[in-house]
């Protein structure tokens, strides 16, 4: 996901109408304002308004004092480090507007409704319309038409078919999963301004895109620690933390614990590794996520089981208060691994039925 002021200078550059406004890195930087300012948190997630990362300030010390409260500040977990200072626009009435790849047609999907803002989420869902849009084809008479009346435009047909044109040309031709504006806004002078601008573009198309800088999704936590260590992290709600190679053995390692009543707390792919210090890291990872069990379950192959037991057996030296750890290892050197496991006291199952039977059991006492 883009960060909004990104999305809303690749709307102005397709003819968007968006807010005037300036990105700023330090309270200094906010010279002087023209009537009142929103001041916004560019992270990259949504959820802003509700979490205090969009304020409303009038005057140059108001400006300031809302800039400097939001930079370094945590906003949908990640760390403020840059502001968006831009004019309030004055709104008459907020509307919804998207368009995203609809999975089950296959195609993009245009959404709309005439009530948009922070609330669209819980919002009644009847009031959201979807228009499928065919990919060669784009945008044609009938969703003009029709999504004018689904925005209560009536009688600016014209507007909103040079705005669905507009941000059909910004998806396309940016390779884009989602363009979202929420809110759209109609002015009380009765412009159509984008008063933000959600744009997710697809990982694999990223090359094609190389002078935009796209910043890491996953926050300032453990998810984005386990990234950049080419760790896949992944949190969940239950409290078995589930540490497996390969993105089946993973699944596969959690459903068998759904399937005997076990929660996966998170989940973690370690991927093939020939390196001690990397299983190590993932499971002070893992355990810094405040699991009550630790479930390791590894195919040697290309990682050989020796290898985890030894990242393992060097995590747990260095932690005063280890989690419950229930192992099962198969394959390449699985024999020493489960020797190096037994002097240190740990049983390797050679079974994942009974590590998992052992993981739910644990989970369960605790
Ligand atoms: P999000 O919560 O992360 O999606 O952040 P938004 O950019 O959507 O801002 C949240 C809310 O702030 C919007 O729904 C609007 O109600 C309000 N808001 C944002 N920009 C403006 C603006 O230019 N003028 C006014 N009056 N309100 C705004
Ligand atoms: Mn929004």
């Amino acid at each position: 996901m883009l960060l909004e002021d990104q999305g809303k200078r690749l709307f102005r550059d397709h003819g968007i109408r968006v807010p005037n406004g300036l990105t700023v890195t330090a309270v200094e930087q906010v010279h002087e304002v023209s009537g009142p300012v929103m001041v916004k948190a560019l992270v990259p997630a949504g959820g802003r308004g509700k979490g205090g990362g969009v304020r409303r300030a009038s005057g140059v010390a108001e400006a300031r004092a809302a800039v400097a409260a939001l930079l370094g500040a945590m906003v949908s977990g990640h760390t403020v480090r840059s502001v968006l200072v831009e004019e309030a626009v004055t709104i008459a009435r907020e509307m919804y507007l998207s368009i995203s790849i609809d999975r089950s047609l296959g195609v993009p999907a245009l959404i709309a409704s005439g009530s948009g803002g922070v609330d669209v989420e819980a919002a009644d869902s009847s009031r959201l319309r979807r228009w499928p849009v065919h990919p060669f084809l784009g945008i044609r008479e009938f969703h003009v038409r029709e999504l004018t009346a689904a925005l209560e435009l009536e009688g600016r047909q014209r507007a909103v078919g040079d705005l669905l044109e507009k941000l059909w040309s910004v998806f396309v031709s940016l390779d884009c999963e989602l363009v979202e504006v929420n809110p759209l806004i109609l002015t009380a002078t009765g412009e159509l301004v984008a008063a933000d601008a959600k744009i997710v573009i697809n990982d694999d198309s990223l090359f094609r895109h190389p002078d935009l800088e796209v910043p890491e999704p996953g926050g300032d936590g453990i998810e984005a620690a386990a990234r950049s260590e080419g760790i896949v992290f992944v949190p969940l709600e239950g409290d078995i933390g589930v540490i497996a190679n390969g993105a089946g053995l993973t699944m596969a390692t959690m459903d068998s614990l759904s399937a005997r009543g076990g929660h996966t707390g998170a989940f973690m792919d370690l991927g093939g590794t020939d390196d001690p210090a990397r299983v190590r890291r993932a499971f002070e990872l893992m355990v810094a996520s405040g699991q009550k069990v630790v479930l390791i379950n590894i195919f040697g192959a290309m990682t050989k089981c020796d290898t985890v037991a030894q990242g393992l057996l060097n995590a747990l030296s260095g932690l005063s208060n280890p989690p419950v750890t229930v192992v099962r290892l198969r394959g390449a050197n699985e024999e020493r691994a489960r020797e190096m496991l037994l002097a240190n006291g740990i049983v390797a199952h050679p079974e994942l039925e009974d590590a998992i039977r052992d993981a739910v059991d644990r989970e369960a006492e605790t």
